[in-house]
């Protein structure tokens, strides 16, 4: 056995310690046992899973922090196949259809991407998008092209809205289009929501293949 052999065989290898069993913990657990490297966990609260977990409210088993993954979860989804579990029996896979409507309006957006290769995939669902008019599909599909070149990166971060405003996203586009978005994919307000992470799954969503911004919804419950 080499030397480099001896240091990374699991007999010599000092444990690693696990602070916290959400998601991340549990998924550190599960790669650590796969290479069959000694660990410990530690977790706080009497259960585990973290904020993606089962509750009982009364006489309710509520479900909470797992509610819809992207395709561009692939960490997740690999995860899910190296324990087992078959994506087809507790996901429900669709390409993206986003329908939306303000509480107080009647109009409506509806934006459905084609099955056709990224990014026209894309492009076809601003193009065909119900709600919006031609001048914001093209100021979306402009601004869309400047991140792209820009490679969805920013020097500074700040809320989404502020950089919206700052890059000649009107009103309307913010509320009817960017804010849907922005809770769709990150489940936080777009006045709170960080630029540099919304940019960051925009890439990974709509910039790589067009299975990547599909929806993923569960099927079952998290406890059985
Ligand atoms: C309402 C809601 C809806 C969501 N919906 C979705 C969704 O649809 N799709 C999606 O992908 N994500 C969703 N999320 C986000 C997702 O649930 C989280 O990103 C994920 O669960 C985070 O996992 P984590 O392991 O990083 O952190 P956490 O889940 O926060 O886990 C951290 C764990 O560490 C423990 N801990 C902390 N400090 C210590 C300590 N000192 N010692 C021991 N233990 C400690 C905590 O008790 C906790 O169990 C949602 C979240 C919420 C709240």
């Amino acid at each position: 056995m080499s030397r480099s052999e001896q240091r990374t065989s699991p007999e010599n290898v000092p444990k690693t310690i696990i602070v916290g069993g959400g998601w991340a913990g549990l998924s550190c657990a599960v790669q650590l046992a796969k290479a069959q490297y000694p660990f410990q966990l530690y977790e706080a609260s009497r259960q585990l899973g973290g904020r993606a977990r089962s509750a009982k409210f009364g006489q309710y088993q509520i479900d909470n922090g797992q509610h819809i993954l992207v395709g561009a979860c692939q960490g997740t989804l690999h995860l899910l196949a190296l324990i087992g579990i078959d994506e087809k029996a507790v996901l429900h896979r669709q390409s993206l259809d986003l329908k939306w409507r303000h509480l107080n309006q009647t109009e409506q957006l509806h934006i459905k991407a084609a099955d056709i290769i990224a990014p026209f995939h894309l492009l076809f669902a601003i193009l065909n998008a119900n709600g919006l008019n031609l001048k914001e599909k093209t100021n979306i599909i402009k601004f869309l092209l400047y991140l792209k070149i820009k490679k969805f990166t920013i020097n500074q971060d700040l809320t989404l809205t502020n950089y919206l405003k700052q890059h000649s996203q009107s009103e309307r586009l913010i509320d009817f289009f960017w804010e849907p978005m922005c809770l769709a994919i990150l489940n936080t307000p777009i006045t709170k929501a960080s630029t540099l992470i919304f940019f960051k799954v925009l890439k990974d969503s709509f910039d790589q293949q067009a299975s990547y911004s599909d929806s993923l919804l569960f099927k079952q419950k998290l406890k059985k």
